[in-house]
């Protein structure tokens, strides 16, 4: 069984079923109507019979009246006394009508009205006033007899009065047997009918499975992800799989894409140290150097390792990140104090001369994972100071607000602004893409040392795993807003 299709398996499923409700259904009716049939037969034969009692009549007559009877269309007979009788019907006497046949039977079982032909009633055991059911040759019979004594001239004399019909509601001969010769002819093409349709309503109904199943073959011989299944508008269990399918491909896909970016992204970031080195030892070790040569290359390894190391680990923990491997600790904590404390840190490390605004609201509390918050604020700030213009400024806001965008919930509201280089318009979009570097000609830093295009990423990133965001404001020359929003 496990080697037919589900298809297959429905469809004789179906026909089966239709198939057997068919026959009961036909049994039924079968039943019914011989039941129906085999009740008006014998109704009608009660009533014939009844009837005809009435409509018989007997004299007893002598030697002189016999031609007049006979002239009459009586018949004569002999009583068992040896007496003259003669039996006369009225006009509503029916000797056969609707398959009943009426005899009537005088004394010494003589036959005196109506056709035997084919009946031997003297193997019938007849009881007055009741039903009897004979079988004579082939066929069935029902009889009903009534005895009757009619008196003339003191004189009581025993009729027989006997009805007898075709007993058809159980032959086949009868309407319920052509109803079930139909039946029989019919039940075959009623079958096929319903295995054909039970076929083309199976076969309609899996045609979505066959379009998933194409579309995955196609995935899985060309690995391309960008296929997604067409089922048309619907709304069934089989278009909410094919959603969910093409749900779960369109995550697929964008987690496959950006894996690959990231691979090449990062084998593009760790390929310029690694060349810069090998550069340097080849060089170094080309031809006998001067002691200030080889302290200059291998100060350059050495800055060019150590930007490596840094890249290494920051990929790793922002690949962590992405991949949800790295679990959010997450605890109450007063942001404005983590803020403040950063914002002195960094203004003590800090060689150039711009100055820290503070809007630091004191108790701005927030459920975060304060490690990463750490590392948010500390990206901004960077950021603020390496982007920052000589003598300008860096202002830190730290509040209690609401998230217009959920409703009006209660949040934490984080803004690093400077009146740096700004960003320019077509930049905002990209700027918090991995590896994404802007113009490093106008910086403090134009070589891009510090530079590795992550921690923007970074920052949104770590604002998203807190169901936060992040927002820029830029203006070219005039300086960059950073707004953070954070549920509390
Ligand atoms: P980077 O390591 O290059 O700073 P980031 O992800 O932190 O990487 O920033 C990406 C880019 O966004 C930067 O290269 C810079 O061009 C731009 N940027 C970020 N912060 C600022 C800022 N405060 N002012 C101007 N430009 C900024």
């Amino acid at each position: 069984m496990k080697r037919f299709s589900i298809k297959f398996k429905i469809m004789m499923f179906y026909t089966v079923c239709t198939t057997l409700i068919v026959a009961i259904m036909l049994l039924f009716m079968v039943h019914v109507s011989g039941l129906v049939v085999d009740m008006g037969i014998k109704d009608n034969l009660v009533l014939m019979v009844e009837e005809d009692v009435d409509d018989i009549d007997f004299d007893i007559i002598n030697d002189d009246e016999i031609a007049g009877a006979y002239e009459d269309g009586d018949v004569v007979f002999y009583t068992e006394d040896g007496l003259i009788g003669s039996l006369s019907v009225d006009e509503s006497y029916v000797t056969s009508k609707n398959g009943v046949r009426i005899l009537v039977f005088g004394p010494n079982d003589r036959l005196l009205l109506g056709d035997s032909f084919d009946y031997r009633l003297e193997d019938v055991d007849i009881k007055d006033g009741e039903i009897t059911h004979a079988s004579f040759g082939q066929t069935d019979y029902y009889v009903y007899s009534r005895l009757v004594t009619l008196i003339d001239k003191n004189i009581p004399v025993e009729f027989m009065i006997v009805g007898v019909v075709q007993d058809t509601a159980g032959s086949f001969s009868g309407a319920t047997g052509s109803l079930l010769k139909l039946n029989l002819i019919i039940l075959p093409f009623a079958i096929a009918l319903a295995a054909l349709l039970g076929y083309f309503v199976t076969r309609a109904l899996f045609k979505p499975i066959g379009e998933i199943t194409k579309t995955a073959e196609k995935i899985s011989k060309g690995d391309d992800l960008s296929q997604r299944i067409d089922l048309g508008p619907g709304g069934d269990e089989l278009h909410k799989l094919a959603d969910t399918y093409n749900t779960m491909l369109s995550r697929l896909q964008t987690s496959f894409e950006s894996e690959k970016a990231f691979t090449s992204d990062s084998s593009h970031e760790l390929r310029t140290p690694t060349a810069i080195i090998s550069a340097q030892c080849e060089y170094a070790l080309s031809e006998p150097r001067t002691k200030e040569e080889y302290v200059e290359s291998l100060e350059v390894i050495n800055r060019q390792s150590q930007r490596m190391s840094v890249l290494i680990s920051q990929l790793l923990s922002f690949t962590r990140l992405e991949q949800g491997t790295q679990k959010l600790v997450m605890e109450k904590f007063n942001l404005s104090s983590l803020v403040n404390e950063l914002c002195n840190d960094m203004e003590a490390a800090q060689t150039t001369d711009i100055r820290i605004k503070y809007d630091i609201e004191p108790e701005v509390f927030i459920n975060a994972d304060m490690t990463l918050i750490y590392r948010m604020v500390s990206n901004l700030l960077s950021n603020a100071y390496k982007y920052g213009k000589p003598g300008g400024y860096v202002k830190v806001s730290v509040k209690n607000g609401v998230d217009s965008r959920k409703g009006g919930c209660a949040a934490a509201v984080l803004i690093v602004e400077d009146n740096g280089i700004g960003i320019a318009k077509e930049e905002l979009e990209l700027i918090f893409q991995r590896f994404y570097k802007g113009d490093k000609s106008r910086t403090s830093d134009p070589e891009g040392q510090t530079s590795y295009g992550l921690g923007l990423a970074f920052v949104q990133k770590i604002a998203q795993l807190h169901e936060g965001r992040v927002t820029v404001q830029s203006k070219l020359d005039k300086g960059s807003r950073f707004i953070v929003i954070l549920p509390q």
